[in-house]
């Protein structure tokens, strides 16, 4: 089989997200912390843009509060956070990941989320060598404190930039995402699929046909389906 190289989106895609993703997380976890406490406006600022990114209500606009509110926050913060959030990654979809790397398949990460985050997370998961690239957005940090965040891919359209250069070839990618935010890069791979885990995408708008899973473990059978002469129509 000649292989892939399969892109995955982060949160929603490779982490369950419910009820709330990996930056909505770190913002609770930092809200109901014993030490350190954030300010009471910097915990009502916190509140505000998690009930507003989770109503998909701001957008880009969700980074610029979400690095305020963190600012001042010890990185060291991130490693509980990562492994709780480690914890949502099942053991079928670890093996999964695994085997589709011993297959021989090149996976890439490309995020909207946090950089530091992911990386944490997929070490604690023990899978952080499956991927040969992770794309996300890095905290700036001074004194071991988080003071900003680099906005590299913010915008949906931002999941292409790290494409460039590589010499991908579309035909031989398989896309794999759960909402707007991966529409571009859906749209770009000759095979999009839809992580689809609580079977309630259908509205989200497709240029074209979309192959729908439910899990990361119904991918390695997908992917031979595909291989094989009687794989899926798409
Ligand atoms: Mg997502």
């Amino acid at each position: 089989m000649k292989p892939f190289t399969i892109i995955w989106d982060f949160d929603g895609t490779l982490l369950p997200t419910d009820p709330y993703d990996s930056e909505h997380t770190l913002l609770l976890y930092n809200i109901h912390a014993s030490d350190e406490r954030l300010s009471l406006a910097k915990r009502i600022v916190g509140r505000t843009i998690i009930f507003l990114d989770r109503k998909k209500w701001m957008g880009p606009a969700f980074k610029r509060y979400y690095a305020w509110v963190l600012s001042g926050t010890r990185m060291n913060r991130l490693d509980g956070v990562s492994e709780m959030l480690a914890q949502k990654i099942s053991g079928s979809d670890r093996a999964s990941l695994r085997d589709i790397y011993h297959h021989g398949h090149t996976q890439m990460i490309i995020s909207c989320g946090t950089l530091d985050l992911i990386e944490r997370v997929l070490e604690n998961a023990g899978i952080k060598d499956c991927f040969k690239s992770i794309e996300g957005n890095r905290f700036l940090s001074a004194n071991d404190r988080i003071i900003g965040i680099q906005n590299r891919i913010i915008h949906p359209t931002d999941k292409l930039k790290p494409l460039k250069g590589q010499g991908l070839d579309a035909d031989r990618v398989i896309a794999v995402g759960d909402g707007y935010t991966d529409l571009p890069l859906l749209d770009w791979a000759r095979f999009p699929v839809l992580m689809d885990r609580s079977q309630t995408k259908s509205r989200l708008p497709e240029k074209r046909c979309y192959s729908k899973i439910a899990s990361i473990s119904d991918l390695p059978e997908w992917i031979e389906h595909l291989s094989s002469e009687n794989g899926p129509a798409i």
